[in-house]
């Protein structure tokens, strides 16, 4: 059967996994386009520019934003997030799917403006993993987690305007379903 090209949108809440999930899908289909976003963090340790995301400074990401480079940005925490149409153009021109690795927020515009997107929610298998997560990673402030936190529970309530639901116990199984999940969308 005929696999057509899709976009896919993949959210859920810090430390939930995705990021994981996303890149194990990935080298199972190296073709896959993900875009690299822009933000104006500063890069976690083993972070490369150009290769996690763009880093730019706060007016760098504001001439982008005028100048109309993104496809849609949000403000995630205390931070600017954006997706270039640069990057999203370069992937959709080999005709392969593309993943969006983006909040809610973000997701919702890029569903505006592709309808036939699909939109996936990565749920944690509980509240109390989700923070363990968060706090094992040790990457975060305490001010840091207790906002990712507040944002977690926010988009928690969301997980239901989703077109597909993942929930991440086992990594193993959840990889499998995000695979299946992009699979059925290309025979669509
Ligand atoms: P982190 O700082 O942990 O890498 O990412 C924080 C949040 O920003 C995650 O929920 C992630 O999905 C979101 N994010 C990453 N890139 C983008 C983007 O390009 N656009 C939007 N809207 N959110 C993004």
């Amino acid at each position: 059967m005929e696999r057509r090209a899709r976009l896919f949108i993949v959210s859920g809440p810090a430390g939930v996994g995705k990021g994981t999930l996303v890149s194990r899908v990935r080298s199972m289909r190296p073709l896959l386009g993900l875009p690299v976003s822009a933000t104006t963090r500063d890069p976690r340790p083993g972070e490369v520019d150009g290769e996690a995301y763009h880093f730019l400074v706060e007016e760098e990401f504001q001439r982008r934003i005028e100048k109309g480079e993104f496809l849609e940005w949000a403000q995630v925490h205390d931070h600017r997030y954006g997706t270039l149409k640069s990057e999203v153009d370069a992937c959709l021109e080999r005709g392969e799917s593309v993943i969006l690795e983006i909040d809610v927020q973000g997701g919702y515009s890029v569903k505006r403006l592709f309808p036939d997107a699909v939109l996936i929610f990565v749920e944690p298998p509980s509240w109390d993993t989700l923070v363990e997560r968060l706090k094992g990673r040790g990457t975060e402030s305490a001010e840091s987690l207790a906002l990712r936190l507040q944002t977690a529970r926010k988009e928690l309530e969301q997980a239901d305007t989703y077109d597909v639901r993942i929930v991440n116990d086992n990594l193993e199984e959840a990889t499998e379903e995000l695979a299946r999940t992009l699979e059925k969308y290309e025979r669509n």
